[in-house]
This record gives structure tokens, C-alpha cells and sequence, in this order.
């Protein structure tokens, strides 16, 4: 049977939680300011008459790399919330594929894991 965690170790990882939404919030909005800066730099670079420059091509390639950044933040960012919805359903601390509690050590080192070691390990 999985124990419940005591109030105090939740409101601990409910706020570390709430931080690190905080966190990645402001980092996809910098993100994103940079990929407009980017848009807006690739389109008055079209007087070029090489596209294909060695200038460009680093520049799309820097282009990509932003957008997969921001991609693992969003998707870092799905998985805070959902921990913090289990938060607040009272299901934080327990796997959510086989039911058994999540060791504390394992959340003090990913707070917005979900899964026990064992299913992590076999879903990934
Ligand atoms: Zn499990």
C-alpha cells in the first residue's frame, strides 16, 4: 500500500514545483522573443543574393537548435504541471502506472517525476 506523504514534505515539493513553472515560463517567453528577433533577422536577410551562405546556414541551424530548447522546456514544463495537478489531487509521491510510492529521493532529484524508478526505466 502506498503511503501518503506528510503535508509538510508536499507543500515542500508543491513549492519547488511552483518555482520551477515560474521558471520555465520566463524562460520559453525569452525564447520566444529571441526566435521573433530571429524571424525578423531572416527575413531582411533576403536582399542576399547567396541564401545558402555559410552566414545563413548558421543562422537556421541556431534557429533550430532555439526551437528544440524550447520544445524540452515545454515538454518539462507539461510534466510540472501534471505533477502539480497529482498535487493537488493528492496522488503527488504515488507512480502513476503501478501505484507504488515514489522514493522521496528520487522526487528531491526530478520533483515533477510521476513515474517509480522501475516504470520509468521501461516506458523510456
Ligand atoms: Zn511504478
Amino acid at each position: 500500500m502506498a503511503r501518503k506523504l506528510a503535508k509538510s514534505t508536499l507543500d515542500r515539493f508543491q513549492k519547488r514545483l511552483e518555482a520551477e513553472k515560474t521558471r520555465l515560463e520566463e524562460l520559453i517567453e525569452e525564447y520566444e522573443r529571441e526566435l521573433e528577433v530571429a524571424r525578423l533577422t531572416e527575413s531582411s536577410s533576403d536582399r542576399s543574393p547567396d541564401p545558402g551562405n555559410a552566414e545563413a546556414s548558421s543562422m537556421k541551424m541556431e534557429y533550430a537548435k532555439e526551437l528544440s530548447i524550447e520544445q524540452n522546456t515545454a515538454d518539462l514544463l507539461s510534466k510540472v504541471d501534471h505533477a502539480l495537478g497529482r498535487v493537488a489531487s493528492g496522488d503527488y509521491g504515488i507512480c502513476e502506472s503501478c501505484g507504488k510510492s515514489i522514493p522521496i529521493e528520487r522526487l528531491d532529484v526530478l520533483p515533477y517525476s510521476t513515474l517509480c524508478v522501475d516504470c520509468a526505466s521501461k516506458s523510456s
